[in-house]
């Protein structure tokens, strides 16, 4: 019923009428991927009254700046104050909009597409699927039943956001389905070794210097909850401005944490602000980290989880230990 609600309420937006996409802050690629991916699907429906946009700073990392539909982009203090119809991509809650949040009610219509499970369905019609490894997955269907083809834009789009979130395959999210449409999206003709390549293998080289620094105050705590281990290491603001570095290069660093073979959970702890920290965790099966997230006021997935913390690197720390006995999954 959901479904045939959004594909209604995409078709009843006459040819000028104005759309705006909303991802989420700090937009990674499947929220960046799915938003344009589906862009050009509207695009192909003769839907060209389009703005997409996200939280935030408008800046878009690096690393994505080669996606089709980035001209689409507008400022979020710059976009449309009622839009005929509003859709939001990989945000788990309102919160994730942020100053954009209203325009879930100045829109005639809004339609949320995701895949957490701690989606709170803020939207006029959900399509959130939590057993979908990525956003992108939700996109495709519903531009299949809108009757919109993959071509090679979309496709793109749609890859990175994929790979993103199945960590380039590899996560057990990664379902026969998932390879699938992988298979559907190489077919238009995309070239995953340079996508690849652009998304997770390029970085300036003083990010490299600076995952050394980083690196070498990473923490081992064997004890930290119920006898698993926590691996963790934070990233200040001096940190970027030695280095003189943008944020983004510290996402790849929580994948080099949780490699340690003794640790369950891993997390890295990065300055936003004088006193403000984004968190990024992971588990390996033995802890819910979206549980400890969720009580310190983020969210996420079973094995990948964040929230905004406040205080010093250490205080975040302590207030994630806290939380881990609560959230170690018995077997
Ligand atoms: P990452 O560590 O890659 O930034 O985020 C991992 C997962 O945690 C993502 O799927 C995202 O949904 C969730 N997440 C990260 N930070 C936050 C946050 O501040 N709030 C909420 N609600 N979810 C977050
Ligand atoms: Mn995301
Ligand atoms: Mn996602």
């Amino acid at each position: 019923a959901e479904w045939a609600a959004a594909v209604a309420a995409v078709r009843a937006v006459p040819a000028d009428g104005r759309i705006l996409l909303i991802c989420h802050v700090n937009p990674d690629g499947d929220a960046l991927g799915s938003m344009l991916g589906f862009a050009h699907g509207l695009l192909r429906l003769g839907l060209d009254r389009l703005q997409a946009t996200f939280p935030g700073p408008p800046e878009v990392p690096e690393p994505f700046r080669g996606l089709p539909g980035l001209e689409l982009l507008v400022p979020a203090d710059r976009v449309d104050p009622a839009p005929d119809l509003v859709v939001c991509f990989d945000a788990a809650s309102e919160s994730r909009l942020g100053t954009l949040v209203d325009r879930l009610d100045t829109a005639g219509t809004s339609i949320v597409l995701d895949h957490h499970a701690s989606n709170t369905r803020f939207g006029g019609i959900n399509l959130v699927d939590p057993h979908a490894a990525a956003t992108s997955v939700v996109v495709e269907q519903l531009l299949d039943r809108l009757g919109v083809p993959l071509d090679v834009r979309i496709a793109e789009c749609l890859y990175v956001a994929l790979a993103t979130d199945t960590g380039s395959f590899r996560f057990d999210v990664t379902t026969p389905a998932v390879h699938q449409m992988a298979a559907r999206l190489l077919a238009t003709g995309l070239r995953p070794g340079d996508i690849s390549r652009r998304i997770f293998d390029t970085r300036p080289f003083g990010a490299v210097r600076l995952y050394g620094d980083v690196l070498t105050r990473a923490r081992y705590e064997p004890e930290a909850a119920r006898g698993l281990g926590l691996a963790w290491t934070y990233a200040t603001r001096d940190d970027l401005t030695r280095y003189d570095q943008r944020p983004y290069v510290l996402e790849p660093l929580i994948d080099s944490i949780r490699c340690t073979a003794e640790a369950d959970v891993s997390c890295v702890v990065k300055q936003v602000g004088d006193d403000e920290w984004a968190v990024s965790m992971r588990s390996k099966g033995g802890v819910d980290v979206s549980r400890v997230a969720v009580a310190l006021g983020g969210g996420g997935h079973r094995l990948a989880a964040g929230f905004t913390g406040r205080g010093g690197a250490d205080d975040v720390v302590a207030a994630i230990r806290a939380e881990l006995d609560g959230a170690v999954i018995n077997p």
